[in-house]
């Protein structure tokens, strides 16, 4: 079947990553935020951390660090992570796991590799983004949702060739089960050789597309996305994905969407506010311990 729609969203900008070091010093890719780009509204932050091989003992991951005003969503390929937090939370996440992480009031955390991951070493590739959440909720009690791979939907086209897991929102008839503050969708595509599909979105929620492996053809233009680049994508009712036949490989790619929060962004480090007083508050109410700390286990 094939729908046709009205409006197909064109590329307006590609946007080539940054590298960097985040927490302990583990290597990412990020596109935004970059003096290239600071946000795309609600999306605060994409990390495509690795894939990076570490011998037996030498994995590094964030230790104990504050969040406050936003959510934190954690997307492992490969490798292992446990996470443990001031409110006596922890757990791990392996590969094809989702945690979605509402730091809401504040949540002090630590994400490490995991003592499997530590003991004998192997490649960790995954993403972390940030989605930012409405005035209204920015002081919520903190929660999680941590969705087993087993969890996750996963769908395909007829011909085999797309295929889908759905992490929030909706694709290819499969629907997410985590549940998200304001509409957001968050895809991650396999378009083999030769694919071709359509991806609807609600028309006035801002979207981008970030190819993580292989090139694919994005957008009304078909415009060549390769890996480690972002595209940001106008308005319109749907995305068209696609990679050229003649490619020997597949390409990987997130596909995230959302409503527009436009709200004033008041950011420093961890903590993502509407004003500096609210920042200058997420800062003494962390200094004072009232975001609690880790207990040692
Ligand atoms: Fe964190």
């Amino acid at each position: 079947m094939n729908t046709c729609y009205a409006t197909e969203r064109k590329v307006e900008s590609v946007v080539t990553s940054e590298r960097t070091l985040e927490g302990g010093g583990f290597p990412v890719r990020r596109p935004f935020p970059t003096a290239a780009l600071m946000q795309v509204d609600p999306f605060l932050l994409l990390d495509h951390l690795g894939p990076v091989k570490w011998g037996p003992g030498e994995g590094i991951g964030a230790p104990d660090h504050p969040h406050r005003g936003f959510e934190t969503v954690t997307y492992l390929l490969s490798g292992g992570f446990q996470h443990k937090d001031s409110a006596g939370h922890s757990g791990k996440l392996a590969p094809g796991d989702v945690q979605w992480m509402t730091a809401g009031a504040g949540v002090v955390h630590s994400e490490l590799p995991s003592d499997e991951f530590m003991r004998d070493g192997g490649v960790m590739h995954g993403f972390q983004i940030w989605v930012n959440l409405p005035a209204r909720d920015k002081m919520v009690k903190p929660r999680y949702q941590d969705i087993p791979a087993s969890r996750i939907p996963q769908s395909q086209s007829a011909d085999g060739k797309v295929k889908v897991r759905v992490i929030a929102g909706e694709a290819l008839g499969a629907s997410a089960v985590i549940d998200t503050h304001t509409p957001i969708t968050y895809l991650h595509y396999t378009l083999a050789p030769g694919a071709r599909t359509t991806q609807a979105l609600p028309i006035d929620h801002n979207a981008l597309v970030y190819v993580f492996s292989g090139t694919a053809l994005v957008g009304s233009e078909s415009r060549a996305v390769r890996e480690g680049q972002l595209a940001v994508l106008g308005a319109g009712e749907a995305i068209a994905l696609a990679v050229d036949a003649a490619q020997s490989a597949p390409a990987q790619l997130l596909l995230l969407g959302g409503a527009p929060l436009n709200e004033p962004v008041a950011r420093y480090g961890p903590f993502v506010m509407n004003t500096h007083e609210e920042i200058r508050q997420a800062v003494r109410d962390f200094q004072t311990g009232r975001m609690g700390r880790i207990m040692p286990s």
